[in-house]
């Protein structure tokens, strides 16, 4: 799928004078939609705007130390700040997701209401189609587009050491600390670049990576001993349930990233991860595939879900036992797929 970049110049020329302005991530918050919002917002302050950043709802300590970050509304429990801050704002920017569903229904009820432009910056698949468009899914993470959007307006040398925290975090967590195939020599250019601006990479892995709970240490053991792998499809998958995860005082981030770890098991090319969600019904599922079987498609088939070729997310409204059986009988279907999708 091509670049898609529509309405900048008019963009640029709406930006020309002081403007309030509303940064939207999408509902859970991830390292890159994070990252990106907060950049995004400092970047526009030394414009000269009044930008707030709106979340859905809260995101992992993890990821809490970020500059700004304590400015940060989340739409579920600041609700009227949140709603004050979307009323009076000029314009909206969507970042690092593809369509008003992601915001989860409460958000979204209020910005289809919204009267004035939206802006998407995002590297996801099949965006729905707004007044502003930047969209390119062979980008790495959103944080790499908002350092590609500073640049088309030229004012790199405004990237300070904040913007520079900021993006290097979304980059380093959309691409697993720079290992995907999504990372490009102009992505490392980029990083290298915010590394001479400020971004202390040893810090912000450490924060980010180094900062784990003994809890959350035994949640991962707990779904390390629950991982089951399927050699003639290649695939492995891990399950929590929701007395697992109360065992072991789960917190929000807990389960980030646990999934690779079925990923890296020699030979497996199709990893998931399912996780119970008592609260809302459901089991809560990511995939992460590597070389040509999309995650993506397979998902927006069977999960009601979608992401990126290689990862993505969904749910099931079924139990856990029945999600897995089901899972268990798609993957016949596809066992060609699986088969030559990645040569190891
Ligand atoms: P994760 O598995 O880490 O939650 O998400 C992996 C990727 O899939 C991310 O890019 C995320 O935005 C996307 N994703 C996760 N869950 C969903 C979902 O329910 N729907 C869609 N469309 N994308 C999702
Ligand atoms: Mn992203």
């Amino acid at each position: 799928m091509p670049m898609i970049l529509k309405g900048f110049n008019d963009l640029s020329a709406f930006l020309e004078t002081p403007k309030n302005v509303v940064i939207v991530g999408h509902r859970n918050p991830d390292g890159d939609a994070i990252g990106a919002s907060l950049a995004l917002k400092h970047y526009l302050t030394k414009k000269g705007h009044h930008a707030t950043v709106v979340m859905p709802n809260d995101y992992p300590d993890f990821l809490q130390w970020l500059p700004g970050s304590e400015n940060t509304f989340r739409f579920d429990w600041q609700n009227s700040q949140s709603q004050k801050a979307i009323q009076k704002s000029e314009i909206i920017f969507l970042l690092d997701f593809n369509t008003l569903h992601r915001v989860g229904s409460d958000m979204q009820n209020t910005l289809e209401k919204y009267q004035n432009d939206f802006v998407m910056i995002d590297h996801h698949q099949q965006p729905d189609d707004v007044k502003f468009m930047y969209s390119d899914v062979n980008v790495c993470s959103t944080s790499q587009m908002i350092y590609q959007y500073i640049e088309m307006n030229n004012d790199l040398s405004l990237i300070d050491k904040d913007i520079a925290t900021c993006l290097y975090t979304g980059i380093m967590t959309d691409t697993g600390s720079f290992r995907f195939r999504s990372t490009t020599s102009k992505t490392h250019r980029i990083i290298a670049d915010l590394i001479d601006k400020g971004a202390q990479n040893d810090r912000i892995h450490n924060n980010v990576y180094d900062s784990n709970s003994y809890n959350r240490l035994l949640l991962l053991g707990q779904a390390l001993s629950n991982l089951q792998i399927l050699p003639e499809y290649k695939t492995a998958f891990i399950t929590l349930t929701d007395e697992e995860k109360k065992r072991f005082d789960f917190q929000k981030g807990d389960t980030e990233g646990v999934v690779n770890y079925a990923l890296s098991l020699k030979g497996i090319i199709f990893a998931a991860i399912f996780i119970e969600d008592k609260e809302q019904s459901i089991v809560k599922i990511s995939f992460r595939s590597k070389g040509t079987f999309s995650v993506n498609k397979f998902s927006r088939n069977h999960y009601n879900g979608g992401g990126h070729d290689n990862a993505a997310g969904g749910r099931s409204e079924s139990t856990m036992q029945e999600t897995v059986d089901n899972f268990c009988s798609l993957l016949k279907d596809y066992k060609t797929e699986l088969e030559v999708s990645y040569e190891i």
